[in-house]
């Protein structure tokens, strides 16, 4: 058979070997990668590659930069992730250090995007204010006193509107009687600050509310930056409803895709909780799937995060010693087991939101009662891993439970983390190589939008563990990772996690051609230097979706 594509070069990673313990340079390969149609046809030596060149194949020459599978960011929000990439939505007041500055930064926004309906913005953090408290709808009325205003905050699990979005949504202050995550002021008035996703569902369907055409546009532009990035496949992670709107949603992304062609896949998790048996699911799955959208699994949540003692810890928070978490568990341990089952039994794998040492037991837990009960071994996995017992690490490997990891927010959290938990558990901090040593396996993701989708920062957080002025960013180095296991995690073990690492993650005949060349090799290159690395091409099924203008 004739390629249609030949790809040379010196430093092949075909992410084939297992990359734990090997050095790294035995881990590149020299030779060809021959792609025809939407697979790869073989990947071998430049002599045997000759066969399978004819006069229309193109031979594109990598030299010594890196050719590798396609980025695979295993935790994604792709439809908010979207919208945060668009013009839609100011994400300047990611980088505001007070509550002032931001509504500053978004007054100049509004003033500079007339036609907008609503005011969208994202990435604003409380604890990049100093010691300032929770915001308020008032610091917003004062300059937003009409037009709807909607902020979600970095870590997606809170909303901060003014009066006229609250009004929208239908929010009164009687509803904060039943909902503790709807906060009031102490004058008894809304304050404008909606927490975790139940609270926030009205407003995150005003932020998420655009025309047909508008989202189309919006998804193909986000597509263009994941191809930029050598990012072949991602994710939705946010669980929604089963309801007709939700449906849509993901169809539309087949409509892009009979439209125009995706350039990344995209695996799509329903919600774990809230049904008996899961018909909707896999209805949904049978309906939907394609090689490039995909029903992959279930999604829930257990807690929340750290920073606003929403994480479910196992014993005390060291700086609030009356909680272990407030308004966590989400579910009880008997709900969340039951569902698990039941997932399981209905052949879907689940992915669990799991930020301390409480919500990870409490997962393992339930996964270990579906292994028990279902004798199937599923990818499910277990997402974030801020803090684990060590007790618990064993029980990945044994229950063939994924750790699910995002190496880069080590770097978003500065000290706060130390202050939650104290010097002992500080020391399990993202234990990425613990967990990768006793799993074989650890899946990298970003949980863009909660930080930049570029997979060059992640893998920079990963085998430094350090700040980008090269301090030190954690309390335990020896958690670093290599390149190669680095890589590892952002291609081969992502796609088991994505329960498709017979297709795609590596480089060997019959896989998907998802292929991407950097601009130079990453194993050579010092670690100061990862964060400046950039794509040359990205190819997916054997399309070429990306070429750098250097290139
Ligand atoms: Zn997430």
């Amino acid at each position: 058979m004739i390629a249609d594509y030949c790809i040379k070069g010196n430093a092949i990673y075909t992410g084939l070997d297992s990359g734990i313990g090997e050095p790294e340079e035995s881990l590149l390969y020299s030779g060809c990668v021959l792609i025809n149609g939407d697979r790869i046809l073989d990947v071998c030596s430049d002599w045997d590659a000759k066969r399978y060149i004819g006069e229309n194949t193109v031979v594109i020459d990598a030299g010594d930069r890196l050719v590798m599978p396609g980025f695979i960011d295993a935790h994604t929000h792709f439809f908010s992730g979207a919208i945060a990439a668009s013009e839609h939505v100011c994400t300047e007041i990611a980088d505001s250090t007070s509550e002032e500055e931001c509504v500053r930064i978004l007054a100049a926004y509004a003033g500079s995007h007339p036609e907008e309906t609503r005011i969208r913005g994202r990435g604003w953090f409380v604890t990049n204010w100093g010691d300032a408290p929770l915001p308020t709808k008032d610091s917003l009325d004062e300059v937003f006193p009409n037009i709807p205003v909607y902020l979600q905050a970095a870590d997606v699990h809170s909303y901060w509107l003014n009066s006229a979005a609250l009004e929208e949504c239908g929010i009164t202050k009687e509803m904060a009687k039943d909902n503790a995550n709807i906060l009031l002021l102490p004058n008894g008035e809304l304050q404008g600050m909606l927490l975790e996703i139940e609270a926030c569902k009205p407003a995150d369907e005003k932020y998420h509310a655009f025309t047909r055409e508008e989202r189309l546009e919006i998804y193909r532009n986000f597509m263009e930056l994941s191809a930029s990035y050598g990012v072949t496949s991602l994710s939705e992670m946010m669980p929604y409803e089963y309801d007709p709107k939700t449906y849509e949603r993901y169809w539309e992304l087949r409509i892009l895709e009979e439209l125009a062609g995706l350039t990344a896949r995209v695996h799509i998790y329903t919600k774990l909780y809230d049904t008996d048996d899961f018909t909707t699911a896999l209805e949904w799955k049978r309906s939907l799937d394609s090689d490039y959208v995909k029903i992959s699994g279930v999604k829930g949540f257990i807690d929340g995060v750290a920073e606003t003692y929403t994480g479910l810890l196992l014993e005390p928070y060291t700086d609030r010693p009356d909680t272990c978490g407030l308004h966590v568990p989400f579910r009880s341990q008997r709900e969340l087991s039951h569902a698990v089952t039941l997932a399981n039994q209905a052949g879907l794998p689940v992915r669990i939101h799991c930020i301390a040492d409480g919500s990870v037991r409490m997962a393992l837990n339930a996964f270990e009662e579906a292994y028990y009960r279902t004798q199937t071994i599923l990818p499910n996995t277990i997402e974030h891993i801020e803090t684990i017992h060590p007790d618990d690490m064993e029980r990945f490997r044994s229950l063939h439970v994924i750790p699910s990891m995002q190496p880069i927010h080590l770097l978003l959290d500065a000290d706060g983390k130390i202050a939650r938990v104290g010097n002992e558990r500080i020391k399990w901090e993202w234990p990425t190589k613990t967990m990768l040593d006793i799993c074989g396996t650890l899946a990298i993701g970003t949980d863009y939008p909660v930080v930049s989708l570029n997979p060059f920062d992640n893998i920079y957080a990963a085998v430094t563990r350090k700040n980008y002025d090269g301090s030190d960013a954690s309390h335990n180095a020896w958690e670093r990772l290599s390149v190669a296991e680095a890589l590892k995690g952002y291609t081969s073990d992502a796609a088991k996690a994505y329960n498709r690492g017979h297709e795609i993650g590596s480089l060997k005949a019959g896989m998907f051609a998802d292929v991407i060349i950097l601009d130079r090799n990453l194993f050579s290159t010092p670690e100061e230097e990862i964060p400046n690395c950039k794509v040359e091409m990205t190819m997916v099924g054997g399309r070429v979706v990306y070429l750098s203008s250097e290139s």
